[in-house]
């Protein structure tokens, strides 16, 4: 099956979605690109109205509160939260302005590693966003930045979206970063990488796959994107990594 033929259908099977963008997708060195929030929204009203039912897992809220407030560039932990704190409100705000135009009302869920450990914190979580979705909200999750510390915070959002995707048994896990997928190597380093266009059994097709590290907007790389995906493959969960900047990604990814 082609790397087309395989996405078109397993986009079209999975009625459940969780769709994670990264930080490197919604902002640049000058905060939130408005312009790729409204993209994406757009898209993802399309599929709620053909009958998909979506979970975004949103990255952006550091960078969005480091645009804003020069005295949080820090690289401390504080200053991440801090940034974070002051940012998750601009995100929000952007991604609510952004779904307001489609009459679509969304909610925030913060989760952190511990909630999802917990069993009945990890059960509340679920029913939340059970309900939301029955009544058309659209959930829109971040890690709960305030909270989390070194030891036990997720690291980052693909690992989180995973979890998230498992939590609410979605049929299909969508990455939407800054690269086009999977590749061979790192292509600033190699000519010879190529895009894997499949990749049908992970233990086997991801050992030994050069992971890059993040770019200077996005935590996790290359490498806990193919964590993410392993673990929600585990669960018998569909993933696409793919690039979220380009137009039709979401409703054609
Ligand atoms: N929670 C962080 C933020 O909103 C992002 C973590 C990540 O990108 O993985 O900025």
């Amino acid at each position: 099956m082609s790397q087309l033929n395989y996405k078109e259908s397993t986009v079209a099977r999975a009625r459940r979605v969780v769709i994670k963008v990264g930080s490197a997708v919604l902002s640049d060195v000058d905060g939130l690109r408005i312009d790729v929030i409204e993209q994406l929204a757009a898209q993802i009203e399309s599929a709620v109205r053909a009958g998909q039912e979506i979970v975004i897992v949103t990255s952006g809220a550091v960078a969005a509160g480091r645009a804003r407030l020069s005295k949080l560039q820090g690289a401390t932990i504080a200053a991440r939260q801090a940034a974070a704190a002051t940012g998750q409100i601009d995100l929000m705000s952007a991604w609510a302005r952004a779904f307001e135009g489609h009459g679509r009302s969304i909610a925030q869920i913060l989760l952190t590693h511990q909630d999802l450990a917990e069993r009945r914190r990890r059960q509340n979580a679920t029913q939340t966003i059970t309900e939301l979705l029955g009544a058309g909200v659209i959930p829109i999750v971040n890690e709960n930045d305030t909270v989390a510390v070194e030891e036990i915070r997720l690291g980052d959002n693909d690992v989180l979206s995973s979890l998230v995707a498992s939590l609410v048994q979605a049929g299909l896990l969508i990455i939407l970063s800054d690269v086009d997928g999977v590749l061979t190597g790192d292509p600033r380093k190699r000519e010879d990488a190529r895009l894997i266009p499949v990749i049908n059994d992970p233990e086997a097709e991801m050992r030994g796959l050069v992971a890059e590290k993040a770019g200077p907007l996005g935590v996790g790389g290359m490498a806990t994107k193919l964590k993410a995906a392993r673990q929600a493959a585990r669960a018998g969960i569909a993933v696409i990594i793919a690039r979220g900047r380009e137009a039709g990604i979401v409703t054609a990814a």
